[in-house]
């Protein structure tokens, strides 16, 4: 099969990063200061974007998650949605956003051919929000949130990143938001790119947070285990908890995707700095069959990398290469 790679993983799952820019600067993953955006030539067009979709469907890639940056801050991401929308051979185009643009936009999202969403939510307080994402307001994320269930973007899954004496205090609320209907994905911290808060002693284990809502709301059902994620549920519970344990426990083995981030690099593996560059390929004029090549090429240097997790790449930015 064209879509196994050398350790047996099945390939099917592309996260493309269409914006390095965002509207707001969490401290897990920019500096206060922001990072310097990428000149506009540098960034990847939608053709551009659109001809690697096509050619990745014929290495068996069947979903496309649009991220960044914020996508939602990329003009004309409805145009983009709709023509990967229609790309035969992709079975589900979703994208990761921190919410606070989809009262904008949830409506014509789902019009283009978008199936879900998944929303950054780290807290349910409004001040400890605007702390954490130093620009953001709880109220337009949250108003987000419910237009995109409104529009039928779902299942929606919430992804929170826990920190130690930062929102640690809220996962037992979190996670009761799988009582409305919500998905939950905690997530370890990863000291990714160069954030100016410093992360160490924040970490928290995925064990932890499942413990800690374990001893309030009773044993965690478990349910599957789905690409980094384990998925539970809380009993009556209909939305799932998922926790993603990059640093306690590497999903190496389960890992079934690719990246390419804002500038046009396919980069096999978030741990490692191997990049393939598609959009030097594309700009000089790569045909398809060239395009389809550096993709394979990809797939053939996709590392097993549980060794790396304790080196994460300081190389770029979440934000750049696509979280
Ligand atoms: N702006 C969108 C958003 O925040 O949902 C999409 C891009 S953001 C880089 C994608 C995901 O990466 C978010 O859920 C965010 O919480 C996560 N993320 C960013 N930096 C991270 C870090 N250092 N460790 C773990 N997750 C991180
Ligand atoms: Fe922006 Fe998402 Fe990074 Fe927050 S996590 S700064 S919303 S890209």
């Amino acid at each position: 099969m064209e879509n196994i790679d050398r350790f047996g993983r099945r390939i099917t799952y592309l996260r493309l990063s269409v914006t390095d820019r965002c509207n707001f600067r969490c401290i897990y993953c920019m500096p206060a200061s922001g990072v310097e955006w990428r000149p506009h030539a540098d960034i990847l067009r939608y053709e551009e974007i659109v001809r690697i979709v096509r050619a990745a469907t014929a290495i068996g890639i069947r979903k496309i998650r649009l991220t960044g940056g914020e996508p939602l801050v990329r003009e004309g991401i409805v145009d983009l949605v709709q023509e990967i929308s229609r790309i035969p051979g992709i079975d589900e185009l979703v994208m990761t956003t921190n919410g606070a643009l989809l009262p904008l936009y949830a409506d014509r999202l789902a019009a283009a051919g978008l199936d879900r969403v998944n929303i950054s939510l780290d807290t349910l307080r409004p001040e400890r929000f605007q702390w954490i994402t130093r620009i953001g307001r709880l109220e337009d994320t949250l108003a987000g949130l419910y237009a995109a269930r409104e529009a039928g973007l779902s299942p929606i899954k919430l992804n929170a990143v826990v920190m130690r004496g930062i929102n640690d205090d809220e996962v037992v609320d979190l996670a009761r938001k799988t009582r409305e209907g919500f998905g939950v994905r905690f997530i370890e911290p990863m000291p990714v790119g160069k954030p100016d808060t410093n992360l160490k002693g924040r970490f928290v284990s995925g064990e932890e947070i499942r413990a800690r809502i374990e001893r309030e709301l009773g044993p965690l059902i478990p349910v599957r285990d789905e690409g980094p994620a384990r998925v539970y549920r809380i009993s009556g519970a209909p939305g799932e908890i998922g926790f993603i344990t990059a640093l306690s426990a590497p999903f190496c083995d389960r890992c079934n995707r690719m990246r390419v981030t804002a500038d046009g690099k396919l980069r096999p593996c978030l741990l490692s700095p191997v990049e393939i560059d598609l959009k030097g390929a594309l700009r000089a004029g790569a045909g398809d069959e060239e395009i389809l090549a550096l993709l394979k090429e990809g797939m053939r240097r996709k590392p097993y990398a549980h060794g790396l997790a304790h080196e994460f790449p300081h190389d770029r930015t979440m934000s750049e290469i696509g979280g």
